[in-house]
């Protein structure tokens, strides 16, 4: 089962990447956790992202598929995989396409302008893992903790209101015509869908299973 994940910053994708890709056995894989991973590093490409990212602008094609080829090529990628952030721009699905990278399942997660600074400006995470948290609507057990690890949890650097806001124009302008690019590729409520992601965490979770139930191969939890 191959999934993407679209939505603006803050629509909830790597919250509900975490049950899906539980429950499906295929790992996450997140541009933005693969970059801030390269910054944490200090690596060339962790240097050369930096700025962009702080600012709230998009890392250039060329190194965000670069880095995908890589990581679809491992092992765990074998019975799939969901892309959470990637593609961005319709250059980068042009480049899936292209490889020959088949998808089954493209969810639009769509949540209105307003709902995401509230989001966002709550969002804690934990680096070493990706894994999310909001200090109001999915606190940690015990307070700036990573629930497994115990380690302490940051608030990103672009989770700035100013930020935010250049994120958002982002994904207007070049994210959401891939909207358009999947539902003409893959039907409508056949391999692309879009769900509403204003309701609470569990809601949309539960509306995602059964999207995950009618477009995947072996049923939610079932055998590969
Ligand atoms: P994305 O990966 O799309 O940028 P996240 O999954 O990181 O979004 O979610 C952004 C923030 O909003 C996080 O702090 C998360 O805990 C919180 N969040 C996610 N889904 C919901 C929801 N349905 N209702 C309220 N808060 C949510
Ligand atoms: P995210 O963690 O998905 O919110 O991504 C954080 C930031 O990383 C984005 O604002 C971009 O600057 C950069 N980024 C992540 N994924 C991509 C991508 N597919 N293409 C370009 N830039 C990306």
């Amino acid at each position: 089962m191959r999934v993407i994940f679209i939505g603006p910053p803050g629509a909830g994708k790597g919250t509900q990447a975490q049950f899906i890709c539980d429950k499906l056995h295929i790992p996450k894989i997140s541009t933005g956790d693969m970059l801030r991973a390269e910054i944490e590093a200090g690596s060339k490409i962790g240097q050369a992202v930096h700025d962009l990212i702080a600012k709230g602008q998009l890392v250039d094609d060329k190194t965000v598929i670069e880095l995908i080829k890589q990581r679809i090529n491992s092992k765990d990628c074998d019975k799939g995989f969901l892309f959470d952030g990637f593609p961005r721009t319709v250059k980068q699905a042009e480049a899936l396409e292209e490889a020959r990278v088949k998808i089954d399942c493209v969810i639009s997660l769509e949540v209105p302008d307003q709902t995401i600074i509230d989001r966002l400006s709550g969002r804690r995470i934990h680096l070493a893992s990706g894994r999310v948290y909001h200090l109001q609507y999915n606190p940690p057990k015990i307070p700036k903790q990573d629930d497994f690890t115990g380690e302490p949890l940051v608030q990103r650097e672009d989770d700035k209101e100013d930020v935010i806001r250049n994120r958002l124009k982002t994904f207007h302008q070049e994210t959401e015509p891939l909207k358009e690019w999947y539902q003409a590729r893959l039907g409508k409520s056949k391999g692309y869908f879009a769900v509403e992601g204003s309701g609470d965490i569990k809601e949309v979770q539960k509306k995602i299973e059964t999207i995950i139930k009618i477009a995947s191969p072996w049923g939610i939890g079932g055998g590969h």
